[in-house]
């Protein structure tokens, strides 16, 4: 009950929860000194110039921003070497992820995904009154893309597919994309969510030169939040058939790609060898906690993003607390497992010790 006659769909969204952030936890268990490794954030600020850049945009924020992100767009289309009018720019690419379903779905549509997967992808189905089908992941945590390909049916307009999948860590290659686009119909769209590409094996292949030319009903997803360090900023790209930009680009709020994320994202783009050096300490200290796990017995999948998936089921609410209580807060999902993000050694040390202290 409240004033005005809400969507039913909406009334029935669970109400925003972000993360629990540190503050939020010293306070409630009376400790200090607690930290956040529950978002996939980057521990590390962006590169100085990156910095300078987003600071001397700011100068510039009584004006509106370029809507179209021209600069921005062109300087991807260069980088990843597709036409202009290939790429769009998005609010984060979850911004991109709801255009998708904004000017795709309509009522009674259906969307299928496997899950569990990125928290969002319910969310934006449900706000376009479209039905989520949800194809459970194989039992050792991959994407069982056949079962996701026997899911589409005549009613379905996308398939979302995070890869590398966000909570479990595990990627797919594009040979077994490809394999997959042969079995989908041409005029449903699969949005390939590569949030974490930065973080996965490179031999894993590239869905923007290996799919996009060759399936037009491909859609990747990209963004500046997690690898380049810009989360805050909100900045991230789509690249896809000019067809499906043009759609994407008439439902892009107006002026959502804010001036400072636009300056970040472009002044990121000059700083991809900076960034990759940060990007290759998380790898090093990935493999650092990878291997601590292992070896003091904890079973969990190989992770090609910037966290761990540690599937511990009916004790992930207990483990959690414990972890919390002790200032480390990391992401449980209630009866399934908790994700932990890869952070600074000296971070990923504190998690090491007390995980095993509370296990
Ligand atoms: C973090 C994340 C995103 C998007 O984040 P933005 O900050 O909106 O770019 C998209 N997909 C997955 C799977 C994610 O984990």
């Amino acid at each position: 009950m409240g004033v005005g006659r809400v969507r039913p769909v909406v009334s029935a969204l669970a109400a925003y929860r972000p993360g629990k952030g540190a503050k939020q936890a010293e306070a409630e268990h009376g400790i200090s000194d607690a930290i956040k490794i529950a978002s996939n954030e980057n521990p590390y600020a962006p590169p100085a110039s990156v910095q300078k850049a987003i600071q001397a945009a700011a100068a510039g924020v009584n004006r509106y921003s370029d809507h179209g992100a021209a600069e921005l767009r062109a300087k991807l289309a260069a980088w990843l070497d597709v036409d202009q009018d290939c790429v769009a720019v998005g609010c984060g690419s979850s911004g991109l992820l709801q255009q998708v379903c904004v000017a795709y779905i309509e009522p009674g549509d259906e969307v299928v995904t496997p899950w569990r997967s990125f928290e969002a992808y319910p969310i934006f189905v449900a706000l376009t009154n479209g039905e989520l089908v949800t194809v459970p992941l194989a039992e050792d945590h991959s994407i069982d893309l056949d079962a996701v390909a026997a899911a589409v049916g005549p009613r379905t307009k996308a398939v979302m597919l995070a890869t590398p999948n966000n909570p479990t860590g595990l990627a797919l290659s594009t040979a077994q994309i490809a394999e997959f686009m042969v079995k989908v119909p041409d005029d449903v769209l699969v949005v390939v969510d590569e949030a974490y590409r930065e973080f996965s094996d490179p031999a894993l292949g590239d869905p923007v030169k290996d799919l996009v030319g060759r399936f037009p009903n491909v859609v990747v997803t990209r963004t500046f939040s997690k690898a380049y360090g810009l989360a805050g900023l909100r900045s991230g790209y789509a690249v896809a058939d000019p067809s499906v930009i043009e759609q994407l680009d008439k439902v892009l709020l107006a002026f959502s790609v804010n001036i400072l994320a636009q300056a970040g994202a472009i002044a990121a783009l000059d700083a991809l060898d900076e960034i990759q050096v940060l990007v290759d300490s998380l790898l090093a200290e990935r493999a650092r906690v990878v291997d601590s796990l292992r070896a003091s017995g904890v079973d969990f999948p190989d992770p090609q993003g910037n966290f761990v998936w540690l599937p511990i089921g009916d004790r992930t609410d207990e483990v959690a607390l414990a972890l919390e209580q002790r200032g480390v807060v990391v992401r449980p999902f209630s009866g399934e497992g908790i994700r932990v993000t890869i952070s600074t050694p000296a971070e990923n040390d504190r998690f090491l010790t007390t995980y095993a202290e509370v296990t």
